[in-house]
């Protein structure tokens, strides 16, 4: 019987540098074993299917006809995971190992452990890497052994630390050893088919290829002005990887090599490059605090926070979710989220404060939303966001540094191009009143086509009163 080596794809969409894919025909060579693809349909996706997920299966349609172009076929499994993987061992080949890369966190977590203990009773090597983060979560610690808590001193140890090379996979030993088993695994491809057929938005730039594309387009031509730039959400100056680095489409790995190349071609000496690469790192930080803190999505990782008097009030959130709170800058974000499922950074900070501050309610509503909406969602990264926004994370914004929105409006979208993107019916509104519609006088509003009421809301809060209960109520917490 055939011997195969399996490649477990999972949030790790792409061929080129791809530990697991990488070693598995790298043993495959040596053992005279064939390499196949597979992909786990878990069945939990039948009960929710949110934009995230018709982002990640388009995602991975355009890996399996990647791979299929290198006559490398990805075949599906189905059911609970241990029931899934025996179909594995029902078929007419024998599996010699399984090779993966792993989730350090999360339910993910979970499922690698009690995968891989029962491959493992059944005779299977399994063979797992760290392969998401350029430094996984145990890589980066202080002299001591102890983790971090804080960015900075965290991401100078980071810088400090040789970077792992880029895990080149050899597309034509792909051809050579990858094996076809379809007929073999007939309903797991009808599973896929059924999930494709519920994917119903139009991804203009999906899959590996446009993910190579964006990131070298963001090098060359805007990475030098990422440090002015990347706080102005009208200004398109980020990457927008982030979608293509949460589903693994592409490697962090990738993207630090190809930085490090325009920094040598730039003689060396680049800010914006600098910057840029202490972003990457900060998804590396949020990974590891989410390891030492496996239950951050429940609770505050600061324990005097543990218990605040959130607000219940059901109709803030409402009108923060549909982006009807009255404040143009938090509903334009709110409304860029809704649409494309991606919101600027700027904005997110400005959103998760205003929801945790303003209206004071749960920040673990406001997580679980972005979870719901956002295609680069990214359990770590947005836990570690919404902790640092509510102030209750191991290196959050102090509670008493509350945003105004108003402030952060006239700041980082001074002509209100970004509001008007999203905001249409205060197209007309000038530069003077954009941050603040409500206070324009009853013929401006006629001038300006804009009744206030009407077409836009009044500001659901005072940002000012508010501020100020926000404070007492953290004071309150704390020395409780
Ligand atoms: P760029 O500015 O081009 O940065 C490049 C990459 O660096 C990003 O793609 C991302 O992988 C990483 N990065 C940048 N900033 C951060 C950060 N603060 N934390 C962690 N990684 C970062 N990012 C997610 O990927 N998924 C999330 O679910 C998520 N939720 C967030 C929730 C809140 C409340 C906040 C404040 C931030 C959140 N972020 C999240 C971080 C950040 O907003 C996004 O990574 C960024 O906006 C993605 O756009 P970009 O690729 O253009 O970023």
């Amino acid at each position: 019987m055939n011997k195969v080596n399996v490649v477990w794809f999972r949030q790790d969409l792409r061929l080129s540098d791809h530990k697991a894919l990488y070693y598995a025909l790298k043993d495959a060579e040596q053992s005279g074993a064939k390499v196949i693809g597979l992909f786990h349909i878990h069945p939990s996706l039948n009960d929710e299917f949110t934009i995230r997920h018709d982002y990640f299966f388009r995602s991975l349609e355009d890996l399996v006809h990647q791979a299929a172009d290198y006559q490398f076929p990805v075949h599906f499994i189905t059911g609970k995971a241990e029931e899934a993987f025996q179909q594995l061992l029902d078929q007419d080949f024998t599996v010699q190992s399984v090779f993966y890369n792993k989730d350090e966190v999360g339910f993910g977590r979970e499922r690698d452990q009690s995968v891989n203990k029962w491959l493992e009773a059944q005779d299977i090597q399994v063979e797992s890497f760290v392969d998401a983060h350029i430094h996984g979560a145990e890589e980066v610690h202080k002299k001591d052994g102890g983790h971090y808590k804080v960015f900075t001193p965290y991401y100078r140890m980071w810088s400090s630390l040789d970077k792992p090379a880029v895990f080149s996979v050899d597309k034509k030993k792909l051809s050579e050893l990858g094996a076809d088993f379809t007929d073999q695994f007939q309903e797991g491809e009808e599973a896929f088919r059924d999930l494709l057929s519920k994917c119903t938005k139009e991804w203009k730039h999906i899959g590996e290829r446009s993910a190579i594309q964006r990131l070298a387009h963001f090098l060359h031509n805007k990475v030098h002005q990422y440090e002015e730039n990347r706080d102005f959400p009208a200004k398109n100056a980020t990457s927008m990887v982030s979608p293509y680095l949460k589903n693994g489409v592409l490697s962090p790995r990738t993207v630090y090599h190809k930085a490090m190349e325009v920094k040598k071609e730039n003689g060396g000496e680049s800010k914006g490059l600098e910057t840029y690469i202490s972003e990457i790192a900060w998804r590396d930080f949020y990974n590891m605090i989410h390891y030492m803190y496996p239950n951050s999505k429940h609770e505050e990782v600061s324990e005097q926070y543990q218990g605040i008097d959130w607000n219940q009030d059901e109709d803030y959130f409402e009108k923060w979710k549909e982006g009807q709170t009255g404040y143009p800058i938090v509903d334009a974000a709110m409304r860029q989220l809704n649409t494309i499922g991606w919101m600027h950074n700027r904005l997110r900070m400005v959103v998760a404060s205003f929801l945790t501050k303003d209206y004071l309610v749960d920040w673990r509503k406001g997580e679980q939303y972005f979870e719901e909406r956002l295609i680069d969602y990214d359990a770590s990264s947005n836990i570690g966001g919404w902790q640092w926004a509510a102030s209750t994370g191991t290196d959050a914004v102090p509670y008493f540094r509350v945003f105004n929105p108003t402030r952060q409006s006239e700041r980082f979208d001074p002509e209100g191009e970004f509001i008007k993107s999203y905001l249409p019916q205060l197209k007309d509104v000038p530069k003077k009143y954009i941050h603040e519609p409500s206070k324009m006088s009853a013929e401006e509003q006629e001038q300006y086509n804009c009744k206030i009421g009407e077409d836009y809301p009044e500001p659901s809060v005072d940002h000012k009163t508010m501020r100020k209960r926000a404070i007492e109520v953290f004071e309150k917490q704390k020395d409780s």
